[in-house]
């Protein structure tokens, strides 16, 4: 498979580029940074795999970014890590280097669940969960408690502890990820709650794995959703975080993106891609993370990137 590489100094260019490869099956364009300096004022950037690795910026995107503000462009971050908040996420770019993000620039899975239970579902006051801090932390934002944390062991303390029996009133379940302190007990509670389909049951994302900074691809979110999902029966009424077009239209609503000149920046054909693409933004797989060239050639059509880059620094060089 040949790689095309363009000079695309135009919209129908780059247009008329991006269907030959989609209808050939060919790889992606090439981006050209001339495209984002002409072409786009937004840019909304996954984060895993794109931004960062784990804990660690990857090489020269802290100043990628600088370089992408300075020449006017408004800058997003929405992360599928259900773990992070909003502030968390804001904090830990600071931290990386990455200045000027605020909150208000920042959506997170976890806060897209909090958001989707207090928009559909406003009697909810008490939620079983199976995730992290900030997704704890995003619900409380929302009016919602979250159960679960202190089932912390396997099925003899499940069973010690009077069952489902000794806890709180639950008016749903939300599923995301947990790095520490994920265990049976947590799982099963959850998947027994859900068995009343009259808690509504949500999933923070779809994602199986993501790159943690070691060599292998680790367990995602997604992982645990599935697990709830199989041993309840019973389908999530809604997974929040990217793919979502929800999520995507409500990003545009909220900060008045115009999706002829914005830009999805992600590392995952099924989850960023078909994100960008589900609101007609333009698309850019970037290299960094999860999937390659091999796995756009196995992508669906709606997850077919516009463009391929081997890094965020190839938007600016
Ligand atoms: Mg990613």
């Amino acid at each position: 498979m040949r790689n095309l590489v363009l000079g695309l100094g135009t919209v129908a260019a780059a247009a008329a580029a991006i269907a030959l490869y989609q209808r050939r099956r060919r790889s992606p364009p090439t981006l050209d940074a001339e495209f984002i300096a002409t072409t786009i004022d937004a840019l909304v950037f996954d984060c895993d795999g794109v931004i960062y690795k784990h804990t660690a910026a990857i090489l020269g995107v802290p100043e990628a970014l600088a370089k992408l503000r300075a020449a006017g462009k408004r800058l997003f971050f929405v992360t599928n890590a259900a773990s992070a908040s909003r502030e968390s996420l804001a904090k830990k770019l600071a931290k990386m280097g990455i200045s000027g993000v605020t909150a208000a620039d920042c959506i997170t899975s976890a806060s897209a669940a909090a958001q989707y239970l207090q928009t559909n579902h406003p009697d909810v006051k008490r939620a079983y969960v199976v995730g992290g801090g900030g997704l704890i932390e995003e619900l409380k934002l929302c009016g919602i408690e979250s159960v679960g944390e202190a089932d912390t062991g396997g099925i003899e303390q499940l069973l010690s502890s009077g069952g489902l029996e000794a806890s709180l009133p639950i008016d749903a379940i939300v599923c995301g990820m947990q790095v520490e302190g994920l265990c049976y007990a947590r799982l099963a509670k959850a998947a027994a709650y859900a068995r009343d389909r009259k808690r509504p049951f949500v999933g923070t994302n779809p994602d199986n794995a993501w790159p943690a900074g070691c060599t292998e691809l680790l367990p995602a979110g997604g992982c645990n959703v599935k697990y709830v999902e199989y041993a309840s029966e019973r389908t999530p009424d809604a997974i929040v975080g990217k793919p979502s077009k929800d999520l995507a239209l409500l990003v545009q609503k909220l900060h008045k993106l115009d999706p002829k000149r914005t830009m999805m920046i992600g590392d995952r054909c099924n989850t960023d891609v078909a994100f960008g693409r589900s609101v007609g933004w333009w698309t850019l797989l970037v290299l960094t993370g999860c999937h390659q060239l091999s796995d756009v050639k196995r992508a669906a059509s709606h997850e077919l990137p516009d463009f391929v880059a081997e890094s965020v620094v190839s938007m600016v060089s």
